[in-house]
């Protein structure tokens, strides 16, 4: 099999190449234009693989991502690359909607351009799966409420607006074009290789550099987490055995307020690295400070997963308790890894700088 995997140098992208490569036969495209948050040191092992190709294209340039199409026929599209990050859409909303609206308008066309003219060995089980988030749903109040895949769209910010106009258009070119698509909407992921601006890694990243530790107003929104392995598989599972033009929810049954997360690193850290505490403070929770929130901050998120446990049988493997653990030990053994992020090394040396 076949698979293009766009934003394979990303967070969750990096963790489906490695999968990809070392637990299945899959032939690998990554198409990805690495921006600040690509790294191919994610997927290290993945370059120089005979199943590994990456080409390095922006999905908003139509003739390219085209091209693409012809040059390796593809047997099935797994779509991550988007902008990600809600504080930037915030700041600077125009990326987010150029990527993650045009980005997915131009991959469905190229792939129904392509369906067309292929031979119907393709055709038949050509998928494209597109790869969206619980936070186009909006947020829950009530503790008793979750997300279904019946849920009525109401984005708040301007990520999850540009996600949620993705997901209309991937389910249009289905009804419209018949186009064979799947969609999953996930909650939170953590874990390893977790770009240092999301919270758990900034959380751990703070904390062992002496920095305060902010958390957004009151610390009370409530996020469903989930380890970004247990979401790589259950992709897997929807791209594979899912039924075209159907949506499924991922989540880790793991609800958490903030605060407990931001709590429960500080502890792992006084276990794990007690010794790399910055001397001016006690304990690592003295690094936390509350700042104001962020406009239209979503409460509630919690995703009722059911559908794709009873269907294809997914279940998470990790608690938020072992993956919690994972994540802190990785980034513990993985200094060189976040540092060339944090100064800019990573991406000074792709530009052929002089570092
Ligand atoms: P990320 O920001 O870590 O990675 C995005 C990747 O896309 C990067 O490698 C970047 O270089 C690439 N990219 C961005 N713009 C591009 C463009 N124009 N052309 C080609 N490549 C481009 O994101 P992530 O956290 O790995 O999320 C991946 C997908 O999963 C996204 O679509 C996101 O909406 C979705 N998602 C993320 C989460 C989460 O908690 N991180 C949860 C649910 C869904």
């Amino acid at each position: 099999m076949k698979i293009f995997i766009t934003g394979g140098s990303g967070f969750i992208g990096s963790a489906l190449v490695r999968h990809c490569i070392n637990k299945t036969n899959f032939n690998v495209i990554n198409i990805d234009k690495l921006t600040y948050a690509g790294n191919e040191e994610s997927h290290k092992v993945a370059i120089g693989h005979p199943r590994f190709i990456h080409e390095k294209i922006d999905i908003c340039n139509k003739i390219k991502v085209q091209k693409l199409f012809q040059k390796y026929k593809p047997d099935l599209v797994m779509h991550l690359a988007a902008e990600s990050h809600v504080d930037r859409s915030i700041d600077s909303p125009n990326d987010f909607m150029k990527t993650n609206i045009m980005g997915t308008f131009n991959l469905l066309e190229a792939s129904k351009d392509y369906l067309k003219n292929c031979d119907h060995s393709i055709k038949k089980d050509f998928r494209f799966h597109h790869i969206s988030t619980d936070e186009v749903y909006g947020d829950l109040d009530k503790k008793d409420e979750y997300f279904t895949e019946k849920t009525s769209y109401d984005p708040s910010s301007p990520y999850s607006a540009s996600k949620a106009a993705s997901d209309h258009l991937v389910r249009a070119w289905n009804r419209t074009y018949g186009l064979p698509i799947l969609i999953t909407n996930c909650s939170n992921n953590y874990g390893p290789y977790h770009f240092p601006e999301k919270l758990i890694p900034h959380v751990i990243l703070s904390a062992l550099n002496g920095k305060t530790i902010p958390v957004y107003g009151d610390g009370s929104q409530v996020r469903d987490w989930l380890f970004v392995d247990d979401h790589v598989r259950a992709l897997l599972e929807v791209a594979t055995r899912g039924k075209v033009g159907e949506t499924y929810n991922i989540g880790g049954n793991n609800e958490m307020k903030n605060i407990d997360v931001v709590n429960n690193i500080c502890e792992l850290l006084e276990e794990l690295a007690p010794k790399m505490k910055s001397k001016a403070i006690k304990k690592y929770k003295d690094l936390i400070k509350y700042v104001d929130d962020r406009p239209g901050h979503d409460l509630r998120y919690a995703i009722d997963a059911s559908k794709i446990k009873q269907e294809l049988n997914w279940v998470p493997s990790e608690s938020f308790e072992t993956g919690l653990r994972k994540t802190v030990k990785w980034f513990l053994e993985n200094k060189e890894w976040y540092e060339r992020i944090l100064n800019g090394e990573y991406k000074m040396k792709r530009m052929g700088k002089n570092i």
